[in-house]
C-alpha cells in the first residue's frame, strides 16, 4: 500500500493575536474603519496612505488591490479591501487576501493582518476561521518521498487586534459560538484532506485505521463496535457485505458512539455512505462519470469528522455515528442485478442496478443504529445521487419526515452559510421502489432519482424517529475557488451538523450577541 500521511496533526498555521506591529510583513486592511480609528498604529498608516494616495483608491471603492512598497517603507505590500461585516465578507476577503498573498513570495510565509478597531471577539473569530481555511490548498504533493510542500502557503499570522493573544484564547472558550469557530477548523481541514483522497490510498483499510485511530484517541470516552468481512452476513448486515464483496478490499461498518448528556438516552445517529470507490459494479459507469468518484465516501467521511469534533469539544449530546464502508467494484464475487438480498431490518430488496448501491448500505447503517441505540433524530449524509445536481446546483438536497427539521436547519444555514434546499417525498416517489418479487428494488430506472432513493430510504426509518437526508453529491468537492472554499473537499456539512444538534445552547448565545451588537449600534 502506498504511503500516505493526510494533514499532520501540528499546527498549519501559527495565529498571533498582537495589540501592534511586530514584523515588516504584509497588511491587509479593512475599510472602512480606518478613518474613525484612535489605534497610533491605525494614525500612522492613515498619514502613510495619505501621502501615498491610497486613500483616493480606496474612496473610490477599489478593492483586493495590491501595492508594492519600496524597501524603506514600513511594509512589503499593503493590500486594500473593502469590507462591511466579517461573516458576510470576512471570509471570502480572507480567501482573497490569501490567494493574492500566496503569490506575492511573502518571506518567510508570514503575514500580519490589521483587523478594524471596532471588530468586536466575534468578529476576530469569524476573520480567522475564514482566513484558515481560504489559506489551505488541495495538493498531492505529500506523496512524493521527501516532498516538503505545503498545503499552507501562510504559516504564520499576525492579527494586529485590540485583543491580546492571552485575551482572545480566553474568551474563546468560553462560549460555544466562538468555541466552534476556533476549534471546528482542524475537523473541516481534515476532512478536505480526506474525502479527495484518491482510492489507491483511501481503500477501506485505510479507512478502517482512520477510524482505529480515533478509538484509540478518544477511547475512554466512546464506544465501538465494527464489523468486518464475512462477520457482516454473521450480523446480518448482508447489504453492506453484498456491494462489497467484490472487491479484494473489505467491506466494514463502523458503530461509535458518544454520551455527552448522562441525564438523557436520546441520541442523535449520524448516518453516512463511504463508498471508497465506487465504479458502478456489474452497472458500470462510463469513465467519465467515473473520475470523481473517490468523492463517493464523503458522507461517511463527515459525520466521521463531525462525531470526532464532538467528542473533543465535550458537546451535552448524546451521538452515534454509523457508517458503511464499502467499494463497489468488479470480481468473481459481486453482486448483480436481478439478486434478491434481505436487508438487516428484514424488509427484501431486489437488486435492478448495481450503481444504486449507496442506498443499500445505508439502510443497513441506519437499521443497525436504531436497532441497539434510543435514537431519537437521525441525519444520514451521502453523495447518493448524481442527478441532484441538475436540480440544485450547489445546494444540498434535503428530504425529511418532519417539517420541524427543516425549519430549524433553515435557521442554522444563516449562520453557518451552508445553502440547503428541500426536496419532495412522497406517494408517487414511493410507487417507484415498489418490488415486484421483493419488498422493494433499488432503483426507478432514472426516473425522479434523487427522490425515489430517498423513498427507499424511508422505508428504513422507524416511525418514531426525526429523520433528515442530505444528498451532498454535489457539494462535497469543488473545482473551483470560491470564498473560503477553494479547489477539493469543501469540509460541507461539519458546521451545520454541530449547529443544529446544539441549536438549543447556541441560539440563546447568539441572540445574545445580536441584542449587545444592537446596543452597541445605539
Ligand atoms: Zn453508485
Amino acid at each position: 500500500m502506498q504511503k500516505h500521511t493526510l494533514m499532520e496533526s501540528t499546527p498549519h498555521i501559527e495565529i498571533k493575536h498582537t495589540t501592534q506591529a511586530t514584523n515588516k510583513g504584509v497588511y491587509v486592511l479593512y475599510y472602512p474603519s480606518i478613518n474613525e480609528s484612535a489605534d497610533p498604529i491605525v494614525k500612522a498608516l492613515q498619514f502613510y496612505f495619505k501621502s501615498k494616495e491610497l486613500i483616493k483608491d480606496i474612496n473610490s471603492g477599489k478593492s483586493a488591490k495590491i501595492y508594492a512598497l519600496n524597501d524603506d517603507d514600513p511594509f512589503e505590500y499593503v493590500i486594500i479591501q473593502n469590507a462591511t461585516s466579517p461573516r458576510l465578507d470576512g471570509a471570502n476577503l480572507a480567501r482573497k487576501a490569501s490567494n493574492k498573498i500566496a503569490t506575492q513570495k511573502v518571506e518567510e510565509n508570514s503575514i500580519s493582518v490589521l483587523l478594524p478597531h471596532n471588530y468586536t471577539i466575534h468578529d476576530i473569530a469569524e476573520f480567522s476561521f475564514g482566513f484558515q481555511l481560504a489559506n489551505y490548498r488541495w495538493t498531492y504533493q505529500s506523496i512524493k518521498e521527501g516532498s516538503k510542500s505545503s498545503s499552507f502557503p501562510i504559516h504564520y499570522l499576525n492579527l494586529i487586534t485590540s485583543i491580546s493573544q492571552e485575551d482572545y484564547l480566553n474568551q474563546v472558550e468560553q462560549k460555544w459560538n466562538l468555541k466552534y469557530l476556533h476549534h471546528l477548523v482542524k475537523p473541516i481541514l481534515r476532512l478536505r484532506e480526506l474525502v479527495p483522497t484518491r482510492p489507491n490510498i483511501a481503500n477501506t483499510e485505510f479507512m478502517k485505521n482512520y477510524i482505529l485511530d480515533i478509538v484509540k484517541e478518544y477511547g475512554d470516552k466512546i464506544t465501538s463496535t465494527l464489523i468486518e468481512g464475512d462477520d457482516l452476513l454473521g450480523a446480518g448486515l448482508r447489504l453492506i457485505h453484498a456491494v462489497g464483496r467484490g472487491s479484494i478490499h473489505k467491506p466494514f461498518y463502523s458503530c461509535l458512539s458518544y454520551k455527552g448528556n448522562a441525564d438523557s438516552d436520546k441520541y442523535y445517529a449520524l448516518v453516512g455512505k463511504g463508498v471508497v470507490f465506487d465504479c458502478g459494479g456489474l452497472s458500470i459507469k462510463n469513465t467519465s462519470s467515473m473520475e470523481q468518484m473517490y468523492d463517493d465516501k464523503g458522507g461517511a467521511c463527515t459525520v466521521l469528522e463531525t462525531f470526532r469534533a464532538v467528542v473533543q469539544l465535550g458537546l451535552p449530546i448524546n451521538v452515534v455515528c454509523s457508517t458503511a464502508w464499502v467499494e463497489n467494484s468488479i470480481g468473481p464475487d459481486s453482486y448483480r442485478v436481478s439478486d434478491v438480498i434481505q436487508s438487516y431490518k428484514g424488509l427484501t430488496v431486489e437488486i435492478l442496478n448495481t450503481d444504486a448501491e449507496g442506498r443499500l448500505i445505508l439502510a443497513d447503517a441506519m437499521s443497525y443504529a436504531q436497532d441497539k441505540f434510543a435514537i431519537y433524530e437521525m441525519i444520514e449524509l451521502s453523495t447518493l445521487t448524481g442527478i441532484i445536481k441538475n436540480a440544485l446546483g450547489r445546494y444540498c438536497g434535503v428530504f425529511t419526515n418532519r417539517k420541524g427539521c427543516y425549519s430549524l436547519l433553515q435557521k442554522v444555514e444563516k449562520i453557518t452559510k451552508e445553502s440547503f434546499w428541500p426536496l419532495p417525498l412522497e406517494d408517487q416517489h414511493r410507487e417507484l421502489i415498489k418490488g415486484s418479487v421483493a419488498d422493494i428494488n433499488n432503483s426507478s430506472s432514472g426516473r425522479v432519482g434523487a427522490s425515489a432513493a430517498a423513498a427507499f430510504l424511508e422505508c428504513f426509518v422507524e416511525k418514531k424517529v426525526r429523520w433528515m437526508h442530505w444528498d451532498i453529491a454535489n457539494v462535497a468537492v469543488t473545482d473551483k475557488n470560491d470564498g473560503i472554499y477553494t479547489k477539493g473537499g469543501t469540509g460541507f456539512g461539519v458546521m451545520s451538523l454541530i449547529y443544529y444538534m446544539t441549536w438549543d445552547v447556541v441560539s440563546k448565545e447568539l441572540k445574545e450577541q445580536k441584542q449587545e451588537n444592537e446596543d452597541d449600534d445605539n
